[in-house]
């Protein structure tokens, strides 16, 4: 068994050695046994369903809720020369008849289906007629309402284990938190099924998070610095996609925007120029990146806070799946916060649905705010719990400087009383610092006693302490009236009875330096530039042929590798990463040709 696992592994997929736990998850599902796979985006979880789909006898049945994802994973097996298909509500009578004769004489291995689909009419009915070697389910989230992304129609799966007690079930996700892990075994009726816990903390992203003063000026900075290198940009809305894209397209940095908003074929054609690295940005909502696995994003930034730790570190885990060194950024502010919190009081969800997502926005302004290790945030979020300090992350590389706060505190407070809690955060800063904007004026603020007091802060800093004394509950925003800052409790007892107040110093945007990392060699030193451009000519041609993102032929790592190397022979081409059988076959005699012309 082993053996012919880490022959497929090499044979088929070109990969030396299993990473994480997958060896392990793909002995337990061989041997018939259920478990839930909680695996970071990008730690490779299709393998473990592919391999067993590969090696076993019928056919392995893959649940998954996004066409896109299915298609690229289809076609990505198919330049394995693995026998796969997909049925979702893109395909015609035509296609699905070929995939029933192709199920009916067991050419078929792996069969991608949507939810709705497989429980739609008598679909299960009619799989009973196959020997079904394995079901897949995943985004496994998607069946919990404790998850970060509910789907109704995920509930009806319990069916399987039901229908088919003897057939394995692996469900597999990237982001669910204990409770939620808990939850998708109960729905799916595994009681028996094994956890696999692997680590999510990815060691090649340093990760920082900035308060969102002048976020396009730290942008710009931030993209001449990458120098060309991919990258997302994630908004909240679909109109602040167009004009972020539009004011880096106006400091003449190439951009793109992407939402669902427009159509299909102009989202089809952002994301085959993205992954071609036509595009060096895009600017997009949470819509981009389901289906994207390109592994040379160098980095992610998130233009407003997410809604919750899942989404966010998801989103963040598209960049550096390549294993290089990769950067995430995220901007954070109060508007963010008030904004997602608002959609959330004011959507239609079930009130306990409400309560979840709350909990969930609030975790991630604590994130967002953390003065500790940011990973150990999101480890112990997702049940991995851990104390050290990553070493990657903003906080970890520049600890934030703790200073006795009590005079600033002093300040805000008492400005805000004499204001008579009826000001926002920002007029309150103007206040402090003594401006004579209108805001202040026409209520006749700039006769206070505190006006001007802060005059020497800031505005980043002032509003940066602000937020930290919201944070400690010295001061609060009241969400029902125009989110004016109002006293607690606290407050009093900061203005007469001493109590400490600690803040941590504004440094600007500090930069996260990248960490090095150990990987496979490549000789970079060595890479013949002009062979490796001749070889990304030809496999860019060839994709564009085949109408299959660039990757999907060779990865820019194994052409990297080959102009460093300049393997002779077929076995040298086998030694390359990402070059098993199967590529050696199709293309191994013209990554020769190329190398010796
Ligand atoms: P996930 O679904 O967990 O986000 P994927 O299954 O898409 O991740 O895998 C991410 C990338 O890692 C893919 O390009 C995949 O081919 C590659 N990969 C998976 N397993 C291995 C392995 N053992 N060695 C090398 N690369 C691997
Ligand atoms: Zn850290």
């Amino acid at each position: 068994m082993n053996k012919s696992i880490q022959e497929t592994l090499e044979k088929v997929f070109g990969y030396q050695s299993f990473r994480l736990e997958q060896e392990r998850i793909i002995n337990h599902v061989l041997i018939g046994k259920d478990c839930l796979v909680i695996m970071p985006t990008g730690g490779g979880k299709s393998l473990c369903y592919q391999i067993p789909a590969i090696v076993s006898n019928g056919l392995t049945i893959v649940v998954s809720p996004l066409i896109a994802l299915m298609n690229d994973q289809v076609a990505a097996l198919h330049e394995l020369g693995v026998s796969a298909a997909t049925i979702n509500s893109s395909i015609n009578q035509g296609e699905l008849n070929d995939i029933y004769a192709k199920m009916r004489d067991g050419k078929l291995k792996l069969l991608y289906v949507s939810p709705e689909k497989l429980m739609a009419g008598d679909f299960v009915n009619y799989l009973s007629n196959f020997t079904i070697s394995l079901f897949a389910v995943d985004e496994a989230h998607c069946v919990s309402v404790w998850g970060n992304d509910f789907r109704p129609e995920y509930i009806q799966l319990k069916a399987l284990k039901a229908n088919f007690q003897t057939v394995p079930i692996i469900a597999l996700t990237a982001t669910a938190d204990s409770t939620t892990q808990y939850d998708i075994l109960k729905q799916l009726g595994l009681s028996d099924a094994k956890l696999f816990l692997s680590s999510f903390e990815r060691k090649n992203i340093s990760v920082e998070a900035r308060s969102g003063l002048k976020r396009i000026v730290q942008i710009v900075d931030f993209v001449r610095q990458e120098n060309g290198n991919a990258g997302i940009i994630y908004c909240l809305s679909k109109k602040s996609c167009e004009t972020v894209a539009s004011k880096l397209q106006a400091k003449g940095i190439k951009a793109a925007y992407y939402h669902a908003g427009m159509n299909t074929e102009d989202r089809n054609r952002i994301q085959r120029n993205f992954q071609n690295d036509e595009v060096q940005i895009v600017c997009a909502t949470i819509a981009f990146g389901m289906g994207i696995d390109k592994p040379n994003i160098r980095w992610v930034i998130h233009y407003n806070m997410p809604k919750n730790i899942e989404g966010y570190y998801q989103e963040i885990g598209r960049a550096g799946r390549d294993g290089d060194s990769a950067k995430a950024l995220l901007f954070y502010s109060w508007g963010d916060y008030v904004l997602l919190k608002r959609f959330i009081d004011e959507g239609e969800a079930h009130v306990t649905f409400k309560k979840v997502q709350s909990a969930k926005l609030e975790r991630m302004w604590q994130y967002a705010n953390a003065v500790n290790c940011r990973t150990n945030f999101v480890l112990n979020y997702f049940g991995e719990y851990r104390s050290d300090g990553c070493g990657h992350c903003d906080n970890c590389i520049h600890p934030p400087k703790i200073f006795d706060g009590r005079i600033y505190a002093k300040m805000a407070l008492s400005a805000t009383i004499r204001a008579k809690e009826s000001i926002s955060s920002s007029i309150l800063i103007d206040l402090l610092r003594g401006s004579f904007k209108a805001e202040i004026t026409t209520r006749g603020l700039e006769k206070l006693k505190t006006f001007g007091v802060g005059r020497e802060v800031p505005v980043a800093h002032w509003s940066h302490y602000l937020t930290q004394m919201i944070n400690q509950g010295i001061l609060r925003i009241d969400f029902a009236d125009y989110s004016k800052v109002k006293t607690t409790p606290l407050s009093q007892k900061v203005l007469y009875e001493d109590l400490q107040v600690s803040l941590t110093e504004y440094e600007g945007y500090k930069k996260a330096k990248a960490p090095k990392i150990e990987k496979k060699p490549i000789d970079f030193e060595n890479i013949d530039q002009d062979l490796l451009v001749r070889l990304k000519t030809w496999r860019n041609n060839l994709a564009k042929e085949k109408n299959v993102p660039a990757y999907v032929i060779l990865s820019n790592k194994s052409l990297q590798q080959v102009a460093a190397e300049m393997p002779t022979n077929d076995q040298e081409l086998l030694q390359i990463n990402g070059i098993g059988q199967k590529k050696l076959d199709s293309f191994g005699e013209i990554i020769l040709a190329i190398i010796r012309g």
